[in-house]
């Protein structure tokens, strides 16, 4: 391997660290930043995001709100829980967990929490916000990956940055992110042409695909940064599972300047912005000044 490699875990638990400092700061002040977390159903995947977020928000020193509401809770009674969150002065973020049963409508849950609290970011408000270069709640793993290139770059104007995949949670806001920091950014999907030429111009990749090792070695150009935001949970030998991302690391690690393992990369900066976002949610409710290093 040649690229270095982009520590997500241990940059997270220096984004952690941050955050604990401001709270411990705030606390001193007689504010306490509260996270509400509410998970409808019993989602497997959802259930150990959310004892996660739960443990990490209490361990930087933050009060934690869980709401575990049946699979076939009924939208008025979300929606009367979001409303009395939204009131809730102790609560300054809120996060509705992803996916929620179908027999619910995503889009109205979310455009109901208050944009000021909407610590994911998916608020239409702050969707565009985010588009307009004004301040907001910007998509947590966006912001971690935005963290990661700013530590490893310095300045990123002017680089090539190709963001493959469009979705509204990941590769939208990404490209917003990179454009507001002068990148010149192409965005990439399912129906792009030349993909492999595309990427290989790119000095900046990031990848949120869900398809595992999608991007091979030879499509990155030397020294590039490469970002991979993809978890795909593979076979692996003895019947058992192992998680790895949308980009092929070995190949692209002899290729690329730098490159973000997973897991251990994306991932832990995704929890680390929600726990920032919170913090920022608290200190903007307080008119209190932004907290250095966790915004965008
Ligand atoms: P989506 O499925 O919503 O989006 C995937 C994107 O990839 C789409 O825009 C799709 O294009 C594009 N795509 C699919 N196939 C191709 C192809 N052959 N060539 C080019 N583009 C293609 O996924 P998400 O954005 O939600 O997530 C992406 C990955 O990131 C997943 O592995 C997910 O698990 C992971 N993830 C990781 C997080 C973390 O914390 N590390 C957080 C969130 C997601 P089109 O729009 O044309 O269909």
């Amino acid at each position: 391997m040649t690229a270095t490699l982009i520590d997500g875990k241990a940059f997270a638990a220096k984004v952690r660290g941050k955050v604990a400092g401001h709270v411990t700061r705030l606390k001193e002040m007689g504010i306490t930043p509260g996270l509400a977390v509410v998970l409808v159903g019993a989602d497997a995947a959802s259930e150990v995001y959310v004892r996660n977020k739960g443990k990490m928000t209490v361990e930087v020193g933050m009060a934690s709100f869980e709401h575990r509401l049946a699979e076939d809770t009924q939208e008025d009674e979300l929606m009367g829980l979001i409303d009395r969150l939204n009131a809730d002065p102790e609560v300054h973020g809120i996060l509705v967990q992803l996916p929620l049963p179908p027999h619910l409508n995503s889009d109205l849950v979310i455009n109901a929490i208050d944009p000021a609290k909407d610590v994911d970011g998916f608020h239409i408000l702050n969707v565009g916000l985010l588009g307009t270069g004004q301040r907001s709640m910007v998509p947590c793993t966006p912001l971690g990956c935005l963290m990661m290139l700013r530590d490893h770059h310095g300045s990123l104007s002017g680089l090539n940055a190709v963001v493959i995949g469009r979705s509204n949670i990941v590769g939208k806001p990404m490209a917003q992110l990179l454009l507001g920091d002068s990148c010149t950014v192409t965005i990439a999907h399912s129906r792009t042409k030349d993909l492999a030429d595309v990427v290989r111009r790119a000095d900046i990749v990031v990848a949120a695909v869900g398809r595992p090792g999608f991007v091979p070695g030879d499509w990155i150009k030397p020294g590039a940064t490469v970002i991979d935001v993809g978890i795909n949970r593979i076979e692996a030998e003895g019947g058992k599972t192992r998680l790895v991302g949308d980009v092929d690391f070995a190949a692209a690690s002899e290729v690329a300047g730098a490159i973000t393992p997973v897991p251990g990369g994306v991932g832990p900066m995704t929890i680390a912005c929600l726990l920032a976002n919170t913090v920022t949610a608290c200190c903007r409710a307080n008119g209190l000044p932004e907290p250095e290093g966790l915004t965008a």
